[in-house]
């Protein structure tokens, strides 16, 4: 079960795209406990109820492929970003803000039977302002009865309101078809544009030396924005020459724009990092090398894993480093961060811009890494030797055995293997490993998931 959930959760936008461009993202917004995810739960299909009754429950994805008569789009469910760890409720427009700016177009959801409330109408004027198209989604219309409750809602001026109910699946094929009908073939989102500059987010806790870095790099080589094919959107990315080509960092008015928020500082700080993971390819996430390893640091990291994008390491600081502390940093390193041995590591000092000029190869190592396809042939005849000399421990009297595997997608490469049986974590790590000391994978995470043939 919990594979199958691995295939078709994928990450954003950036997936693996066919030719022609990077799929439509379509944002689901609206406030909580109007029906968004049992809404996004059914036009996925899925049966399993992920739906919890606990308003603002956190969601560890939020990204997923969806398919609607023949046409693949992105479904981002923003209920994940409502309440953070320590509790703090994000104002519904500040999280709509966000999932609409990285949307080509947004099915904004309404309960029905309560009406618009002060807090749809604070969306009203975001979506508004925002200039994309809107499906309005009345749900909760269970029958004939409510229909009338739908229709009230005309008054928020989004134009027709669609009834639906997300529970029972009354009138979602209409509304999927009305969205089709305003959904570009290819995103126009600037941030997932292909072709352009390769797209870098810095990250890392407080003053470990992001703006100082960025500084450093956009000080010497900033480049005239206009000049470069896809650049003259989202005027929150800063375009850098860096060894003769452009890089696009993005969502750095995040980094300029220091915030001095006393209340929910580490929540904001995390959504910035999502945000910015979103529309990167790569992040470097930046580390002080003249103090310990902290646990932001090994979040930092974990988010950028589980965005599923490349990485790159920084220890940065490095001029305040002697002896002594780069011996303990060594041991911290091996110690906290053993999750990532793959990723390339760069020593820096963003205030004498020390060995700066090496996080151009570590990105290009990286990036890759993330984009690279083992070939169907290989990656069996690798796996069939690797399998024969370590064959999965039998259980309950049966040996479970990969019959076949296929990477199924790049950025980052994911691989399906077919099994006979259910096969354990420590044995696909193990997969995860050898594949890795055979065809490197240098900075970028692999998913590797499992489907079972009776
Ligand atoms: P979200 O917070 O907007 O993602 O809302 P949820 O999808 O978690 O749904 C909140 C509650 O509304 C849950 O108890 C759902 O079962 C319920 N709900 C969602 N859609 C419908 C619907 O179409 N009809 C009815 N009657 N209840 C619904
Ligand atoms: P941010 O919060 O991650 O953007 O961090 P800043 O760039 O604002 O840096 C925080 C502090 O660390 C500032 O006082 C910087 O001057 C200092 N700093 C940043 N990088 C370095 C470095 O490489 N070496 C030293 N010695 N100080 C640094």
């Amino acid at each position: 079960e919990e594979d199958r959930a691995l295939l078709d959760v994928d990450g954003p936008a950036l997936g693996d795209g066919d030719d022609d461009g990077p799929q439509p993202v379509v944002a689901v917004v609206g406030r909580p406990n109007v029906g968004k995810s049992t809404f996004v739960n059914r036009v996925l299909g899925r049966r399993e109820a992920v739906v919890e009754d606990v308003p603002g429950v956190t969601r560890d994805r939020v990204a997923y492929d969806a398919e609607w008569t023949t046409r693949r789009f992105t479904l981002v469910d923003t209920g994940g970003w409502e309440v953070d760890a320590t509790g703090i409720h994000l104002r519904v427009a500040e999280q709509a803000e966000i999932a609409v700016e990285l949307a080509d177009a947004v099915m904004f959801v309404v309960d029905a039977t309560v009406g618009s409330t002060d807090d749809d109408e604070a969306v009203v004027r975001l979506l508004r302002r925002s200039g994309k198209p809107v499906v309005l989604v009345a749900n909760k219309v269970d029958d004939e009865r409510t229909e009338a409750d739908a229709a009230a809602l005309w008054n928020l001026g989004l134009g027709q309101p669609w009834p639906v109910s997300a529970l029972h699946g009354r009138g979602s094929g209409d509304v999927l078809d009305a969205l089709l009908d305003v959904l570009p073939e290819v995103s126009q989102v600037a941030a997932y544009a292909p072709g352009g500059p390769r797209r870098v987010a810095l990250l890392g806790r407080p003053n470990v030396g992001k703006s100082s870095m960025l500084n450093k790099l956009t000080g010497t080589d900033r480049v005239v924005v206009d000049d470069v094919a896809g650049t003259t959107r989202d005027p929150v990315d800063e375009v850098v020459e860096l060894k003769g080509r452009t890089w696009r960092f993005v969502d750095t008015a995040g980094i300029r724009r220091r915030v001095h928020q006393t209340r929910g500082a580490d929540f904001y700080a995390s959504l910035r990092t999502q945000t910015a993971l979103e529309k990167a390819e790569v992040a470097v996430v930046l580390v002080d090398a003249s103090d310990t390893v902290a646990e932001q640091d090994v979040r930092v990291i974990q988010q950028v894993i589980d965005a599923g994008r490349a990485l790159v390491i920084a220890y940065n600081k490095w001029d305040l480093t002697d002896e002594e502390r780069r011996h303990f940093l060594e041991r911290e390193i091996e110690r906290d961060l053993v999750q990532v041995p793959w990723a390339p590591r760069v020593n820096v000092s963003a205030r004498t811009g020390r060995h700066l000029e090496r996080l151009v190869p570590a990105l290009d190592t990286a990036l890759e890494s993330w984009d690279s396809r083992i070939p169907t042939g290989r990656l069996n005849a690798f796996l069939g030797e690797v399998v024969a000399a370590h064959p999965h421990p039998v259980r309950g009297g049966k040996q479970p055995r990969i019959l076949f595997a296929t990477q199924a997608g790049t950025r980052p490469p994911r691989f399906v293997l077919f099994a006979s049986g259910f096969i354990e974590a420590g044995y696909r790590r193990f997969v995860e490993r050898r594949l890795r000391e055979e065809f490197g994978f240098e900075g970028t995470p692999i998913e590797i998931s499992v489907r079972v043939r009776e």
